[in-house]
């Protein structure tokens, strides 16, 4: 038994990667596209084997309600449409699967989850890192009093030196905040699921070139430190400047180290301070499709998914925090 995805919105992750992904599933597959490009979809349609009856466009949208082929939405849009189209979806009975960013702000991401609980529909954020077996590694040697013993820090780092200054990205209606809501959500994510911690304090600094046109919306860097309950540091650093790419776990009995660890392919991880060869050998997974793989599980099984809108939403009220404590040059408490 299979389940049903229409994608929403069919941009660079939806062509490139989540399309092609559908080969490598067992449970999830694609059955119709949601596109303001009418051309486009139908070219993606015939590609991939989608009806191009099951075409929809933004307007026509909620009328997958009367299309029983479709059990999930999949919602790869601009960060500021994610709630208006988890939204509407949850409201036309559809389980949803929601790319990172959950949504440009705590109070939105609370109105996503209220509105799947209402409508009894799923809704989980896309965090793919979290379904493959590279990441899943780290957190088990994470977790291992041999391999790390006590966390004392976690260090982790997301960037890439972005381009085009018109792209939505760097508009801040459409993307929330800069490489914090884009990138850095990786490091983020990092430290939480490798400290297995939420943390109780945060402080910022923010920085973007003057005069730089990418950075007239939204900020360029951030370096931010999370003080986790046990006593745990999270030193972070999220950048449209350069390229980054790499977490490290310290503890009392020993570290573990990854980079990259936040690409579609080819990440590594070594156990202690030395890296020798390519590191750990992992037996690497489509972290796409084992991602919409877990979805279409959580839809045929009636589970939650691991990472449901409560994980989404933990993350954007935190760099909300983070943002605050840039701005104030102060410790913001998270509450
Ligand atoms: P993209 O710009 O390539 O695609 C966005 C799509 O939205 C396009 O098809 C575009 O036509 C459509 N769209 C509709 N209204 C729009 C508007 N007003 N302005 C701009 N585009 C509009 O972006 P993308 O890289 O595919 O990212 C989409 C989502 O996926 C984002 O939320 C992003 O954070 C997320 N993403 C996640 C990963 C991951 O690894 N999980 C990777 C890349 C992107």
């Amino acid at each position: 038994k299979t389940v049903g995805f229409a994608l929403v919105g069919i941009g660079k992750l939806s062509m490139e990667q989540l399309l092609p992904a559908f080969a490598k599933c067992e449970y999830a597959r694609p059955v119709a596209l949601v596109s303001g490009h009418p051309e486009k979809a139908k070219e993606q349609a015939a590609k991939y084997g989608i009806d191009p009856k099951n075409i929809y466009n933004y307007e026509n949208y909620d009328t997958i309600k009367d299309n029983p082929a479709i059990d999930v939405v999949y919602i790869v849009l601009p960060n500021g449409m994610h709630a208006e189209y988890t939204i509407r979806g949850a409201q036309a009975g559809k389980h949803v699967l929601c790319e990172k960013p959950m949504a440009n702000t705590p109070a939105e991401c609370a109105a996503m989850i209220d509105a799947c609980e209402k409508a009894a529909r799923k809704l989980m954020i896309a965090y793919r890192l979290q379904y493959e077996p590279v990441t899943q590694k780290a957190i088990e040697l994470a977790r291992s009093p041999e391999a790390v013993g006590v966390i004392k820090q976690v260090t982790a780092e997301g960037g890439f030196n972005i381009g085009d200054p018109t792209q939505w990205r760097l508009n801040r209606k459409l993307a929330g905040g800069g490489s914090m809501m884009d990138i850095g959500i990786y490091a983020l994510q990092a430290a939480r699921y490798l400290s297995g911690e939420e943390p109780v304090e945060v402080t910022a600094i923010s920085y973007s070139t003057p005069n730089d046109p990418r950075f007239k919306e939204v900020e360029e860097t951030v370096a931010f430190d999370l003080k986790f309950k046990s006593g745990a540091i999270g030193s972070c650093v999220s950048s449209y400047g350069y390229g980054c790419n790499r977490f490290r776990v310290y503890g009392t009995k020993g570290q573990i180290q990854s980079e990259p660890y936040l690409s579609y392919q080819g990440n590594r991880l070594w156990q202690g301070n030395d890296r020798e060869g390519n590191g750990l050998e992992i037996t690497p997974g489509n972290h796409f499709a084992l991602e919409m793989d877990h979805m279409a599980q959580c839809v045929l099984d009636d589970k939650t998914p691991k990472t449901p809108g409560a994980e989404g939403l933990q993350d954007v009220k935190i760099i909300t925090a983070i943002y605050e404590a840039a701005r104030r040059g102060a410790a913001v408490k998270i509450v």
